[in-house]
């Protein structure tokens, strides 16, 4: 038999398919191969009677990589729509679709000795058997006869050594190996599930996507409407039908309190895929899901290749998340994966969200998705009461620092209450960046085109981008005076400041810095919920998801941050985050409140954003992007060119750019706009960046996009990456 193996190997160079022979392999299995003189490990994507080479030519799989297919025919197909469209290589795809680690034999199924009895007799037999002193031996036979297998480390700690070696020499006892699976968060303390009644309107939900089990459907809920348990009341009705699920959500609201309640409801079904886990648990999560020995996969974006098949539902939460595009190799647009995946299973896909994306609004307004409305808090409670606060006005009455009156005493109020406060900056670091007063100097990244942050705590200035540190300056190395003025405050001046004006509270911190260790984020909110701080302060990190019943106060500090970027994206993001970060706040009995600082207080976006109101949000932008041919009206196309010569990127560049002009000329009604240019982020790890632009009208995509491909894999330079984008999300 020839089949057909991808390489495992990420270059353009080698990305097509390569004869071999062998007997009695399945398409899909992971094989070792002898290319261009080395063992290589390889997928086989397909098997054929003839090769159209020399047959004497071909060679021999040198054998196979595990002992099962870790690729159906499912997800190769899958793989197969994922190439075309995103203009993937195929060994990029298919890594997506396994745990890393299997990659080079990285990480194994852990095995571990089991103790059972050797011997049918009854437990009297054995005993009389005993001597009537060894009382350890009497005792680990009386406990094996009652309890049956058990794993020999507990019966050593239990029994100590001795006594088991003395019984299996005797044969009474016996050892052997088992596999054994690692299991994430296996000590999570978990409740009895509650049997809860659904209300009206999660009832309505729930009824309206089980009416249709191919539907596509967008569930558009407040914050605190009950998402959550319209999700659990559906794949319970799914599984107990003996289908799958797979349920995504964003990295961040991966916290052990969900993970608790799908375990509270659904016990071992339930298998994690995340990247914090280590590389044994991600492997048996994996293979639990591939065996069907979990029924239902939650995880963050790549959960979304889970390795199931008889899937009835994918449920996207928070639909609207930026992390569920991939936004470097490979790149993909994960709703249109689980859409793919859907079709396939014929399973149906509910999206979820408080601010829905506008193209999924649209969506939904134009009879693409099933649009489900649930407008109203659990128990009728109020939505938070916004207050925008003209930061122009503070100042001009004196006060220049971060925080205004309003907040400050609201923030006074609440901790006086007892209740807690969550304070939301995007802007880690102690100060965004450091300048010389004298000679205008700004420090710099060697490798980056952007400016350091400054962190107090270990002092040091850092590159946001690419991590690098460097000393903080003590003179400017231009004018060597030391007059530095600090740009905008960061998350750690916040505390700093926090504990300056109340010494005796507590104040916690979430962002990039103080999450990297594993579980670090679990550690904080686990804190932050348990009380033992009553301020947190953080990033867009604590926006997403989490329901904290003691906070009643939320304060934005800078509403104005991602407003005023020239990306058609920041309108609709800074709503979304406003209203996320709002969303937190009084969620339980006590009504809760939110300050919106801002210095363009009129601009609709907080205005709207402040009374939560989505559907005039909606119609202003759809609006807008309408009038301005964006998406969802139009297809944004990158063509992003990097490379550390800055002369072969622009010649790449050149060439290419001329080839898409004859191609505008073809469809010159389509190509509403082409452009080329240096990226705003002009260089970034050591690599200069430049960028074709392009938005095309919706209607020949299926004819246009194929060429853009073709054009960008001609001939090409090997010291410059070419990537293409469809809708990027980051246009930096
Ligand atoms: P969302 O995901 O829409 O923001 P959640 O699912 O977090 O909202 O639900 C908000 C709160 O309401 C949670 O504390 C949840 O436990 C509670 N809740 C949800 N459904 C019910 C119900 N049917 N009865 C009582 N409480 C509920
Ligand atoms: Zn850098």
């Amino acid at each position: 038999m020839i089949y057909s193996v991808i390489v495992d190997l990420s270059a353009s160079e080698v990305d097509r398919i390569y004869d071999y022979k062998g007997e009695g392999y399945s398409v899909g299995t992971r094989v070792l191969v002898n290319f261009a003189n080395r063992a290589t490990e390889g997928f086989i994507v397909a098997q054929k009677e003839q090769s159209d080479y020399d047959p004497d030519k071909i060679k021999e799989i040198i054998r196979p990589l595990d002992d099962f297919v870790a690729i159906s025919s499912e997800m190769l197909q899958l793989g197969e729509f994922m190439r075309k469209e995103y203009h993937l290589r195929w060994a990029d795809v298919l890594r997506l679709f396994i745990p890393a680690e299997m990659r080079k034999n990285r990480v194994k199924a852990l095995s571990k000795k089991q103790v059972c009895l050797a011997t049918n007799d009854s437990l009297d037999v054995i005993l009389s058997s005993l001597k009537p002193n060894a009382t350890m031996q009497r005792d680990l036979v009386t406990f094996l006869y009652a309890e049956g297998a058990t794993l020999a480390e507990t019966i050593n700690a239990e029994f100590g050594n001795g006594a088991l070696r003395a019984l299996i020499d005797k044969g009474i006892v016996a050892t052997h190996e088992i596999v054994v699976r690692r299991t994430p968060y296996k000590d999570l303390k978990l409740k009895p599930a509650e049997v809860r009644e659904l209300l009206p309107a999660q009832q309505h939900a729930v009824d309206t996507v089980l009416a249709d089990r191919h539907g596509k459907y967008l569930l558009h809920g407040v914050t605190g409407s009950g998402k959550t348990e319209v999700y659990l009341t559906i794949m319970e009705r799914i599984v107990a039908e003996g289908k799958n699920c797979i349920m995504l959500v964003p990295e961040i609201s991966l916290t052990p309190a969900v993970l608790s309640q799908l375990r509270e409801r659904f016990g071992d079904s339930v298998a994690l895929l995340h990247s914090g886990l280590s590389a044994g648990e991600r492997y048996d999560e994996w293979l639990r899901i591939k065996d069907g020995e979990a029924r239902i996969a939650v995880g963050a974006r790549s959960a979304v290749f889970a390795p199931m098949s008889n899937i009835g539902a994918i449920i996207i939460d928070e639909e609207h998340d930026s992390s569920y595009i991939s936004d470097f190799n490979p790149r993909y647009n994960t709703q249109e994966v689980a859409n793919f995946r859907a079709e396939q299973n014929g399973a149906f896909l509910v999206l979820g969200s408080a601010t829905p994306s506008l193209g999924s609004y649209y969506a939904a307004r134009h009879g693409k998705l099933k649009l489900i409305e649930m407008p109203e808090r659990i128990n009728k409670r109020p939505l938070p009461k916004v207050e925008i606060v003209d930061m122009t006005v503070e100042t001009r009455s004196g006060n220049r620092g971060i925080f205004s009156r309003s907040l400050k005493q609201q923030l006074g109020d609440t901790l006086d209450k007892g209740n807690q406060a969550m304070l939301f900056l995007n802007r880690r670091g102690y100060s965004s960046f450091m300048m010389c007063t004298k000679c205008g100097y700004v420090a710099k990244c060697t490798d980056c085109d952007v400016s350091l942050t400054v962190h107090r705590e270990d002092n040091m200035l850092k590159c946001h981008y690419c991590g690098k540190h460097y000393y903080i300056l003590d003179k400017c190395p231009n004018c060597h005076e030391s007059s530095f003025r600090q740009g905008k405050i960061g998350t750690q001046q916040i505390v700093q400041l926090l504990n300056e004006m109340y010494p005796d509270v507590k104040v916690l911190r979430m962002d990039a810095d103080t999450t990297q260790t594993k579980e670090g984020h679990v550690k904080i909110l686990d804190a932050f919920a348990k009380g033992e701080a009553q301020i947190l302060v953080g990033t867009q990190m604590i926006a997403k998801g989490h329901d904290f019943p003691k906070v009643t106060l939320v304060g934005i500090l800078d509403g104005d941050q991602s407003l005023h970027y020239s990306d058609y994206l920041s309108t609709e993001r800074t709503f979304q985050l406003i209203t996320q970060v709002a969303g937190r706040s009084g969620r339980d009995k006590d009504a809760g409140s939110v300050v919106l600082q801002t210095y363009t207080p009129t601009h609709y976006c907080l205005q709207l954003a402040a009374r939560q109101d989505y559907f005039s949000f909606y119609k202003r932008e759809i609006n807008l992007r309408e009038a301005s041919a964006f998406p969802p009206f139009a297809e944004i196309i990158r063509i992003l060119y990097t490379g550390e010569k800055e002369q072969d990127c622009i010649d790449q560049l050149t060439e290419q750019y001329a080839e898409i002009t004859n191609l505008k000329t073809k469809y010159s009604l389509d190509f509403y706009y082409l452009d080329k240019m240096r990226c705003p982020l002009k260089r970034a790890e050591k690599k200069y960046r430049f960028q074709i632009l392009i938005k095309l009208s919706k209607n020949n995509l299926t004819e246009i996009i194929p060429q853009i491909y073709d054009i960008c894999d001609g001939k090409k330079r090997s010291s410059v990456q070419i990537s293409v984008e469809r809708n990027p999300q980051n246009l930096s």
